[in-house]
Formats: C-alpha cells, structure tokens, sequence
C-alpha cells in the first residue's frame, strides 16, 4: 500500500475501511542472514538500507519492547550536521542528505521540517571558534551562516540579548537543520523494511549471544535461539548491559537525559535555538508547544526518568536567553537512557568476535544520525568493510588514541 494524498481522499470518501496494518507480525524463524538486537531509530534504519540498498532480506530486527519504545521515541527531535572534525562532519552531513529525501524514499509522512538551527555566541573567541566550524561545515558540502547580533535580532526579537551575565553577540546558523516527527521516523523505517521482506519481531528480548571458538552464531531470546550468520547489536542504552553479555566491557556510560514540552502557544520561535554559554536547546513542534531539553543527569542510570536538580538547570537555561519562557506552562516531562561514549563520538564497527556487530555510544546525538547510521551499519554488515564516512567510528580508538573529541572538552559524558 502507497500512501499519497489521492489515498488520504479516497479512504475519507469510503469511510477508512481499506487502512491496513502498517507492518507485519511474524513468528521469528530458526535462523536469519543477520540479525538486529534493538527495534529502535537505527536497527529499524539499518534493517531498512540493508534491504533496499544492499538486496539482503533474511533478516530480523528483534526489539524487548515495542518498536520505537527507546529513545527514538523520547528525543527533541533535533536534525542537524553542525559538527567541526573530519571524523564527524561528513557522516552527520551525509545523514542530513539522507533526511532531505528520505519521506520520498521510504513513502511515509516523517515530518522533516527544515527550519534551521542557531547556535548562540557570548563572546568574542566563541564567535571565532564558530568560525571555523562554520568553514569545517561548508568544505564538507553542508551550509552554515554566521550571523551578527543585527541578523539574529531580525530572526529571535525575543532573545535577551542584553542579559548582563550572558549577552548574546550572534550565532552560527545551519539553515538546513530543523527536526523530524521521531516516532513517524521509527514507523516510516520499519514500514521500508516490513515491505522488503524483514521480521520485525517485538516483544523478544535478547538474553544472551551463541558463541563457540570465538564465532558468535547467533543469539538467545525470550523466545528461544536464533541462530545468526552476523548478529549486529544497536541497543542504545542498553549497550553496556548487552554487550557484556559477550564478555565485552565498553567505553561508554548510560546516564539519563530529559526532555520537556510547555502547553501549546502561537509559533513564536522560528527554527532550533542553543545557548552557548551554557546547556539548553529548544524548538517549537508543529501543536505549537516549546520541546526543550539541557544536560543529562550526573550520574549513572538506566532508568527512563531524571531527577530535579536538572530540571531547574534546564529551566534556568531557558531563562537566561529568552525569559519569556517563565511565563509558559510545562505540559510534560520524560526521560531516557543515553549511551554516553568518552569522547563523545559514536561506534560503528565489527567486534573481536566473529560474526559479532556493535554499533552505540550516540550520547544525546543519535536522533539526526539514525539514517546515515543505518546505511553505514548495513554498509559494513553487508559489504564487511567500513562506509568511508564512518570509518572512524571504530571501538579500538581509545587504545590507538584515536578519539573522535568533538567538544575537544575531555573525557567525561557529561562534557559533551
Ligand atoms: C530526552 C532525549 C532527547 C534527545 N534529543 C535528541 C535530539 O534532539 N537530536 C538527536 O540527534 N538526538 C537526540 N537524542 C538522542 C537519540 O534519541 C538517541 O541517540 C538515539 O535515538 C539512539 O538510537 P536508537 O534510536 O536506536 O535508540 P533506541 O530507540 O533506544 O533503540 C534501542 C532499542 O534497543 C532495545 N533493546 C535494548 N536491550 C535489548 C535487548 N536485550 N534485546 C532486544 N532489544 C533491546 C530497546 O528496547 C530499544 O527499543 C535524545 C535522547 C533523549 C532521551
């Protein structure tokens, strides 16, 4: 079933009897080409390029929950390729492309909307490093603006630019950035993937990996074995805890981030705003309501919920570049579980274990990247070579020294 406009018509007139389920629910099978633990933005991504783009079907995604029920599903929807180092750029830039076309591709109503993202700065040697990170965007293909306090003025009047503590000078300004609706985008990917051929198997949590002679063959479930030619892991959060089911210790933590949306007001801010003295990030949702966030929580957690001390220094955030926002009503709050690498810079790659697949260690980043993940992860699963825009992405960085230190702010999750 192809969804177009004419479809929306029709089915209103014939009183949307021909709507049909959007994907299937099928039995898992004895054994799989590959499998996918974690149903969430980038196994259901990877699951769809191996597909479309690499011709392998046999495939399984088997998610412990319901598809999406990760963070795919509780993030602030914030796309973007802003990034400075050679490692990154290219990959973040990459998936922006692939968001630009992707509603297109996989026929499914994702909600890309590209308003821009303005990246504040307070001070002169912050203009600077803005910069040069805006030429970092624009030799790796993407666009990047900076603007003066005049130009900024004219796009955020509502910015309290003269705040005595935190006065803001201009910003740095991606205008193909924007946000995507997340959980369409989970839907959308699992939709792609159903339809050529892949089980999407809910409710099966991988407990454990077949291994012998250091050949790992499959895995097992809450719904028996399933053996495996490639098993690749994408479990977010719960990267950790999984992995360590193969023997693997990770250089990665999971802490908590939260997320808040106020009740529903007039469109008053035009695209995604970050402060740059501090963290804050906040855009408006097409119902009109202010969908921000700030740092994670301090410590380690696998919970999906945070705690005070956080939300007030969101809140203050927020009050310090527009304090228009005290006047708004918080409607909700929620939490989920960030798979925090020590530099800040993503996995994608094989494990010391044949057969065995990691890909992990997002941070608070992985919303923007789910296609480019995807078709890299299938890259490497399919072809057992590395997607030249992620070949950095590799799990023995920390051993070659290697890292990927995007904030260049030192080895702590909570400074990136
Ligand atoms: C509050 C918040 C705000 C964020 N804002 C942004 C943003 O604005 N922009 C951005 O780019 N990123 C953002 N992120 C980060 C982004 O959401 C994540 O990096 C990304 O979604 C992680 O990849 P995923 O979608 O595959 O994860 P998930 O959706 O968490 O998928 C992992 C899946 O694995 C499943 N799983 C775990 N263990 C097992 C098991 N043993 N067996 C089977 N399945 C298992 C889980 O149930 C889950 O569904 C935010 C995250 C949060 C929480």
């Amino acid at each position: 079933m192809r969804y177009s406009g004419m479809k929306v018509l029709w089915e209103g007139l014939t009183g949307n009897r021909g709507w049909k389920p959007v994907w299937r629910e099928p039995e898992p099978k004895k054994s799989y080409d590959i499998v996918i633990v974690g149903g969430g933005g980038h196994g259901l991504s990877t699951a769809y390029y191996l597909a479309r783009e690499f011709g392998l079907s046999n495939i399984a995604v088997l998610e412990k929950g319901w598809l999406g029920s990760g963070n795919i599903g509780r993030n602030t929807t914030i796309i973007r390729s802003n990034y400075l180092l050679p490692g990154n750029e290219p990959f973040y830039e990459l998936s922006m492309k692939l968001w630009e076309n992707l509603e297109q591709d996989f026929n499914y109503n994702a909600m890309v909307s590209q308003r821009g993202i303005i990246n504040l700065y307070h001070s002169d040697s912050q203009r600077d490093a803005f910069a040069r990170r805006g030429n970092a965007m624009i030799m790796a293909g993407a666009d990047a603006v900076l603007l003066d306090r005049a130009g900024l003025e004219k796009q955020c009047p509502f910015l309290d630019f003269d705040n005595a503590r935190f006065p803001i000078q201009g910003g740095l300004w991606q205008p193909r950035a924007g946000t995507a609706r997340h959980d369409a985008v989970a839907w959308g990917y699992a939709r792609g993937a159903d339809m050529h051929g892949v089980d999407l198997i809910q409710n099966c949590e991988v407990t454990g990996f077949l291994i012998e002679d250091g050949v790992c063959k499959g895995v097992e479930t809450s719904r028996g074995a399933i053996l495996a030619r490639k098993t690749a892991v994408c479990v977010a959060g719960s990267s950790g805890r999984v992995m360590s089911k193969a023997g693997m210790r990770l250089p990665i933590e999971s802490h908590a981030l939260q997320a808040f949306v106020s009740e529903g007001l007039k469109p008053v801010i035009p695209g995604v705003i970050t402060f740059g003295a501090g963290h804050f990030y906040i855009s408006q949702s097409d119902k009109g309501g202010l969908v921000f966030g700030g740092d994670i929580d301090g410590y380690n957690t696998y919970a999906q919920r945070g705690n005070l001390p956080v939300v007030e220094d969101v809140c203050e955030g927020g009050m310090a570049i527009m304090p228009m926002i005290g006047r708004a009503r918080l409607l909700r709050m929620w939490g989920g579980v960030m798979d925090m690498s020590m530099d800040g810079s993503p996995f994608i790659d094989r494990t010391h274990i044949d057969g065995l697949y990691f890909n992990g260690g997002w941070c608070y980043g992985g919303f923007k990247a789910t296609p480019a993940s995807g078709f890299c992860y299938a890259h490497l699963l399919a072809r057992d070579e590395p997607h030249p825009t992620a070949a950095e992405y590799r799990l023995d960085r920390f051993i070659s020294g290697r890292m990927i230190d995007e904030r260049g702010a030192g080895a702590q999750p909570n400074l990136h």
